[in-house]
């Protein structure tokens, strides 16, 4: 094993690996620490190429043992995409998306989640359970369902409805609850606290962020072993943003890349907007956000247990939060569909808006390399009715 230990990311308390852990006593994340000298060993730019392109060949840096056959669905390296005609109408040229939306259940919850029930299973957990605004719902329930476990999901109203299905079909028990996201979670942790079942809320349990984190390292590798200027990031819970900056201390400390770093752009919904309130503020934590609405339900996250490091690493990194407004998120993802052939979903058309307004003002000059992330395939949600019918052997129909 190259895992080392787990440490508090508050306080750098140490827990030992092998055994399920949540918080820690501090009520913070949990970070996973590798041996990196050992790693380096094994894990250099030639022989990471020579790999199957996909997650399982960063092994030497994930947490589950090299010889336990992970809980798998196939997991693809995603591809990085030009957005041309997105671009260059906007008077710039090196403009990216990472499209995650091409992982099992159309979301990089996958990639989390491949993680925490793989690990759950080594663990001999049972029963695994979550909050979710849907996408964690529906990949937590597929993997459970391959693992042989059961699963349980609580959704906020307004959870896309194709989610609930999706995550009912897998055989999770789901349920569609009168509140946010974390009041769901306070559900959730009580059963847990119960004994009925693990909790994975994410950055609640350690092992989703190693999981999301791979697209960090996946990223660096795929534009030659170099980092782009500037990330955007759809911020709910940030356990993609954290992930990514940790992924990249970790290439560090095996000598894959050097002290270079992106700048890491969180984007919000100017209706939930907590890290982006706490940036302006200049305040370590982030005062949970009410009344939080938005049609990127994604990033509908009123308040996050790994706030300060998601503030620590847009700080460190010289990037910045911003939020978005509900128009400009649905003008974003018209926008990319017809001229770029790719469809977002609305938290990548969040995260499409916040580089258009980070370009105006100036923050990313036009000739910087701007990675997007797009989480989910656009397919997962609702859009507009555009169906106009048509009686065969008409008029209409043959001046088509
Ligand atoms: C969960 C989710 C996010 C937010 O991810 P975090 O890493 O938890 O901040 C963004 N976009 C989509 C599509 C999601 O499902």
């Amino acid at each position: 094993m190259f895992v080392t230990h787990l440490e508090c990311s508050l306080t750098g308390e140490h827990y030992p690996a092998g055994q399920p852990h949540n918080l820690s006593k501090a009520g913070k994340p949990l970070l996973v620490r590798y041996d990196s000298d050992r790693a380096r060993q094994t894990m250099t730019r030639k022989s990471l190429a020579a790999r199957q392109p996909g997650m399982w060949k960063w092994r030497e840096l994930l947490p589950l043992a090299e010889e336990v056959e992970p809980v798998s669905l196939g997991e693809p390296e995603t591809p990085i995409l030009p957005l041309r005609v997105t671009a260059s109408k906007a008077g710039a040229d090196n403009l990216l998306v990472k499209d995650e939306g091409r992982l099992p259940t159309g979301s990089f919850k996958a990639r989390g989640l491949t993680m925490a029930i793989s690990m759950a299973k080594q663990f001999g957990i049972r029963s695994v359970a979550l909050p979710t605004n849907g996408n964690a719902g529906a990949a937590l329930a597929a993997y459970a369902a391959r693992a042989g476990m059961e699963a349980v999901v609580v959704c906020p109203a307004e959870t896309p409805e194709i989610n609930v299905r999706e995550t009912a079909a897998y055989g999770a028990r789901v349920w569609v609850a009168d509140g946010q996201i974390d009041e769901c979670g306070r559900l959730i942790r009580e059963g847990a606290a119960e004994g009925r079942w693990f909790d994975c809320s994410t950055l609640k349990e350690p092992y989703r962020l190693e999981g999301k984190k791979v697209m960090g390292f996946e990223l660096v590798e795929q534009l030659g072993w170099k980092v782009p200027d500037a990330i955007f990031y759809p911020t709910g819970g940030g356990t993609g943003l954290i992930g990514m900056w940790k992924a990249f201390d970790e290439l560090e400390a095996v000598g894959l890349i050097g002290p270079e770093r992106p700048r890491m752009y969180a984007i919000q919904a100017a209706g939930c907007a907590p890290m982006v309130r706490a940036f302006e503020r200049g305040d370590e934590f982030a005062e949970r956000w009410e009344g939080a609405a938005t049609v990127a339900t994604g990033i509908r996250v009123p308040s996050a247990v790994g706030d300060f490091l998601i503030l620590r690493a847009v700080r460190e990194s010289g990037g910045t939060a911003i939020a978005v407004e509900e128009q400009d998120i649905l003008q974003a993802v018209e926008d990319v569909a017809r001229d770029d052939g790719l469809l977002l979903c609305p938290e990548g058309g969040a995260v499409l808006a916040g580089w258009r307004m980070a370009l105006e003002s100036g923050l990313v000059g036009r000739d910087e390399t701007a990675l997007l992330f797009n989480c989910a395939n656009g397919n997962k949600y609702p859009l507009p009715d555009a169906s106009r019918r048509l009686e065969l052997g008409s008029a209409e129909a043959s001046a088509l």
